[in-house]
């Protein structure tokens, strides 16, 4: 069984010495009260719960849900496991004082996501979606909405869900064919089917949000034509409490190839009494701030699903014996060497370690972003907003796919470095396989991302947040091209971010010429781009634990291997980016020129 263990030395040194945390949060609302001595307290009791609470159920937990005429049930001890969480306050960490929330900053929130998703993600779905339907409800829903449905939300005591994804259409919303009719008193009724919807039914709350999207009457077809919605499980009481059933009731669960605890189901609305929230067909616009709260949240699955194979991984490979190692006998005294010795066993270890803590670091500078953003929001500055909307725009597609690609390769180097055993349900490392496949395809899947990225993001964008984010990493290699141990990361760094604008102006070239090149470069480009991204993030790590060796402040080892790691990244991961840079810019032709029905077997 894996047992997890925070990296709090990791996530320290992150939010110290890397991002330098306090400093940022003297500039936004809340910020004040995240004092160190609250930070710290924060993340020893996030730590605490899910190391001792969450990741015990995580194996036990893929015995899955069980559907029982409409009802379902969340695997043993999921419940209980809830209720310590309502207890502990956490739903509301990040949320808004007046609505019931401690008022701490987002990036908080996500840090503590991180622990709790990376101990056991499929627990984690069920209070993670009911963030991004706070979000949602908190942006886009009028005071009487948000007094009704955010405050409970909050406390936790009521959890949301999605409502999105149709027998006929995931990807392609503009197909979406559930009906919402006036009923004439402000309410609308809301008939349809959804699918494959997370925590549509359950048993750890008393009440379930369904932030819904579907077509009024008159409405124009296609993305112009949705509307967002909120319908209860039941109907709230002018007072608050629970009123009768509504017509939306859970027809069956899915049985899926992991994330065996998290329920996916089918969602039956027949007439139930539903809220428009938002302006009227414009609930794709309002969903975009559920989905992108969601797609980051999704990229700490890739995140944890990293740490989490390594750190199932690593004491295996210490404790596992095998042969002697290359360069001469490491431990004459045990009849062979440690697995740990052997350098193909340590490659796939150090991938593991470098996508985690590189895969940490690009989360953590995307909720100093959000942190930003939301502060924006609170001083009613739009252009700010606007600003900090553009920038994690820019970087969400990348999270969401690239992190969540690299989290799944290294949860199948957490099962190679078992053998067989990996293979073996017991010790738990392909249940990581079977729980992380899906982070590449809900929340947009990485083809979908990718395109968002490169046609929405950079070429429709016109270059505007690629350029920024090229001026970030241009800043920083000027200021330390001249340090003598930073010169080979930095050499390397100036190299790929040439190439990096070279193949970006070249597609956008071609694309001119051949519409379907931007959908043949999309994934490379996306690759491509979050290799280069990663490399900034390790460098300016790599700068932080020499200026800590150089102060000789805190642990030595700690810092050095930190370095260590960096090196190894820039050595055996970015040269993957010089592949993705050629397919990129290879023309669209051998991918288009077979017809249709020549695809054949
Ligand atoms: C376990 C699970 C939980 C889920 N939870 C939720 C939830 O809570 N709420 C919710 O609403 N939905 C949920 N989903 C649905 C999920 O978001 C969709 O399945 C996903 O977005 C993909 O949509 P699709 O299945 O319709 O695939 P399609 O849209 O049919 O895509 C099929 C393939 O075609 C590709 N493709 C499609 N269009 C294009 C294009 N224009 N260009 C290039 N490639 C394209 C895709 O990348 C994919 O590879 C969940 C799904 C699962 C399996």
């Amino acid at each position: 069984m894996i047992q997890y263990r925070a990296p709090l030395a990791d996530i320290k040194f992150l939010i110290n010495d890397v991002f330098d945390f306090q400093n940022h949060y003297q500039a936004i609302p809340g910020g004040e009260e995240a004092t160190p001595e609250m930070v710290d307290a924060i993340l020893g009791e996030a730590a605490r719960f899910s190391e001792e609470v969450l990741s015990p159920l995580y194996q036990s937990g893929d015995e899955g849900c069980v559907f029982n005429d409409g009802d379902v049930t969340t695997p043993k001890g999921f419940r209980e496991a809830y209720g310590q969480y309502v207890e502990g306050g956490w739903q509301g960490m990040s949320a808004p004082v007046e609505y019931g929330g401690q008022g701490l900053p987002l990036s908080l929130g996500v840090i503590k996501s991180e622990m709790i998703g990376t101990a056991n993600w499929v627990w984690g779905m069920y209070p993670g979606l009911s963030l991004g339907a706070m979000n949602t409800i908190y942006m886009h829903g009028s005071e009487e909405q948000k007094q009704t449905y955010l405050v409970p939300l909050t406390e936790g005591r009521w959890t949301g869900t999605m409502c999105l994804t149709e027998p006929q259409c995931g990807t392609d919303l503009g197909q979406v064919k559930t009906k919402a009719v006036p009923n004439g008193d402000g309410s609308y009724a809301i008939t349809g089917t959804k699918i494959f919807i997370s925590s549509g039914e359950h048993d750890l709350t008393e009440q379930i949000v369904h932030i819904v999207l579907a077509r009024l009457p008159d409405a124009p077809p296609g993305t112009k034509g949705i509307s967002l919605f909120i319908v209860p499980k039941f109907n709230v009481n002018q007072d608050g409490s629970l009123g009768d059933r509504n017509p939306v009731v859970c027809g069956s669960i899915e049985e899926k190839m992991g994330i065996h605890g998290s329920s996916t189901c089918v969602m039956n609305f027949d007439g139930a009494k539903g809220f428009l929230i938002g302006p009227e067909n414009k609930g794709l616009m309002c969903m975009f701030t559920f989905m992108n709260t969601a797609r980051i949240g999704t990229s700490i699955q890739g995140v944890g699903a990293a740490e989490l194979s390594f750190q199932g991984a690593l004491p295996y490979a210490r404790e596992r014996r095998s042969m002697r190692s290359l360069s001469g006998t490491k431990q004459p005294e045990q009849i062979a060497d440690a697995l740990i010795v052997h350098p193909d066993v340590r490659r796939m270890l150090l991938t593991q370690k470098a996508i985690a803590e590189g895969g940490r670091a690009m989360l953590y500078y995307a909720a100093q972003l959000a942190d930003q953003m939301m502060a924006a929001h609170s001083r009613d500055d739009q252009a700010e907003y606007d600003r900090m909307d553009d920038k994690l725009g820019f970087l969400t597609p990348v999270l969401k796919a690239f992190l969540t690609e690299l989290g799944y390769e290294a949860a199948n180097h957490g099962v190679q470095v078992y053998g067989g055993h990996g293979f073996i349900k017991e010790w738990g490392m392909e249940q990581i396989i079977r729980d992380t496949q899906i982070a590449k395809l809900y929340e947009g899947t990485t083809g979908v991302q990718a395109l968002d990225l490169l046609g929405r993001k950079v070429l429709l964008g016109k270059l505007k947040s690629f350029n920024e984010f090229h001026a970030l990493v241009k800043g920083f290699i000027k200021q330390h091209e001249n340090r003598a141990e930073m010169k080979p990361m930095i050499k390397q760094l100036k190299r790929y971010l040439l190439r990096w604008r070279l193949g970006t102006l070249r597609i956008a070239y071609m694309a001119r010429k051949d519409r379907d090149m931007v959908g043949a470069a999309s994934v490379d480009y996306l690759m491509f781009s979050g290799y280069v991204m990663m490399a900034y993030f390790w460098a300016r790590m790599a700068d932080s634990a020499y200026s800590a060796l150089k102060q000789q402040q805190g642990d030595a080892a700690f810092y050095q291997t930190k370095i260590h790691t960096a090196e190894f990244y820039f050595d055996r991961l970015l040269p993957r980016a010089k592949g993705h840079a050629k397919m990129m810019v290879k023309p669209a032709k051998t991918l288009m020129q077979i017809a249709d029905e020549h695809f054949s077997f």
